[in-house]
C-alpha cells in the first residue's frame, strides 16, 4: 500500500504528540484519583484539616451561675452515681490515643485538660479527643507553679485557649489550675474570665507510676457520687495508666457509677438545685418577726 508522504512528514507527527499528550494527561488523572481515594481510606477522623471549618466550632461551657466557683467535686442528691474522668497533660504522643480507644470502647466520655505546648506538638491528638466526643479543659502553656502576674497569667491562659481554638475548634471554660494551686494568680486571672476553677476529689496519683493493680484500687477506694477523677495522659510514661483503666471502669460500673464529663456533671448539679429551689418555693415563707432584711446566709448572721 502506497502511504502519502506529506501525512507522514505532517499528520503522524500530530496525531502521535496528541496520542502521548492524552496519555500522560489521564495517567495524572488516574494517580491523583488513587491519592484521593488512598487518602479517604486512611482518614483516622473527620476533623483531620489543617484548617478548622466555622461549622466545627464546639463550646465546653459550665452552667453560668457557677461562672467563677471552684469545684472539688459536684454536689449530687444522694443515690446519683455520676462520676467524671479527667486526664491531664496531654496531649501525648501515645497514650492520649490510647486512652481515647479504651474510652470509646467502653461508650464513655471524658474530660482533658491540655497544656498549650503539647497541644501545639501533638494537634492530632487534641483533634482525635474532640472526634471521639470528649471534652477539652485549659491546663495553661507551661505548666507551671510559680507566682504569676496577671500579664503572664493571662499569656499562660489565652495563648492556650488560642491553640486549643485553632487545633480543635473548641472553647472552653474550663480551668484545671497546674497542681490544683489556687493561690499563684493564675486561678485569680481565669475566675476573673468567668471561667470554672476545677480540682479533684479522687486522686490516682499516677504521676508516681505505680502498678495498675494499685492505682485501680486507690481510684475506686476514693470514688464517690459526684466525683472528679484525676489521671494523666501527659507529662511522662503512662502505660500503668493505660494499663488500669479498663478495670477501675468495669469496678466502677459493677458498683452503679455512670460516667460523664465535667459540663455534664455540673449540667446535673445545676438542674437539680434548680428542681430543689422550684419545690423550696413552694413551700409558704415563715413570718418574719423582725422584718428586718436579714437572710439566713448573710454573713453577719455567721457564728465563724
Ligand atoms: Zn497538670
Amino acid at each position: 500500500m502506497k502511504i502519502n508522504k506529506s501525512f507522514i512528514l505532517w499528520r503522524l507527527p500530530l496525531i502521535l504528540i496528541t496520542a502521548s499528550i492524552s496519555i500522560f494527561a489521564y495517567s495524572l488523572l488516574v494517580s491523583k484519583w488513587h491519592r484521593v481515594e488512598a487518602l479517604a481510606q486512611n482518614q483516622p477522623i473527620k476533623t483531620a484539616k489543617s484548617q478548622v471549618e466555622p461549622q466545627n466550632h464546639i463550646y465546653f461551657n459550665i452552667p453560668t451561675k457557677f461562672a467563677s466557683s471552684t469545684f472539688y467535686q459536684a454536689d449530687l442528691q444522694k443515690g446519683e452515681k455520676y462520676i467524671a474522668l479527667t486526664f491531664d497533660d496531654g496531649p501525648a504522643a501515645h497514650f492520649t490515643d490510647q486512652i481515647i480507644k479504651i474510652l470509646h470502647q467502653n461508650n464513655i466520655k471524658a474530660t482533658f485538660f491540655m497544656i498549650g505546648e503539647n497541644v501545639k506538638t501533638y494537634p492530632q491528638q487534641a483533634k482525635n479527643v474532640i472526634a471521639n466526643g470528649n471534652v477539652i479543659g485549659n491546663h495553661t502553656w507551661h505548666h507551671w507553679y510559680r507566682s504569676m502576674s496577671p500579664q503572664l497569667a493571662a499569656s499562660e491562659i489565652e495563648n492556650t485557649a488560642n491553640i486549643i481554638y485553632k487545633t480543635t475548634g473548641a472553647k472552653t471554660t474550663l480551668f484545671p489550675p497546674p497542681g490544683g494551686i489556687l493561690d499563684n494568680g493564675v486561678a485569680a486571672y481565669a475566675k476573673n474570665q468567668k471561667d470554672g476553677i476545677i480540682i479533684w476529689s479522687d486522686d490516682s496519683e499516677d504521676w508516681r507510676r505505680p502498678a495498675a493493680s494499685t492505682l485501680v484500687k486507690r481510684v475506686v477506694k476514693q470514688a464517690t457520687p459526684g466525683g472528679i477523677i484525676l489521671m494523666h495522659d501527659g507529662g511522662g510514661n503512662r502505660s500503668n495508666t493505660v494499663a488500669a483503666l479498663p478495670q477501675i471502669i468495669s469496678t466502677l460500673r459493677q458498683q452503679g457509677y455512670k460516667f460523664v464529663t465535667i459540663p455534664e456533671l455540673l449540667q446535673i448539679q445545676n438542674k437539680e438545685q434548680t428542681v430543689a429551689v422550684k419545690k423550696e418555693t413552694k413551700i409558704p415563707p415563715t413570718p418574719s418577726v423582725s422584718g428586718g432584711l436579714k437572710t439566713p446566709f448573710s454573713p453577719l448572721t455567721r457564728q465563724s
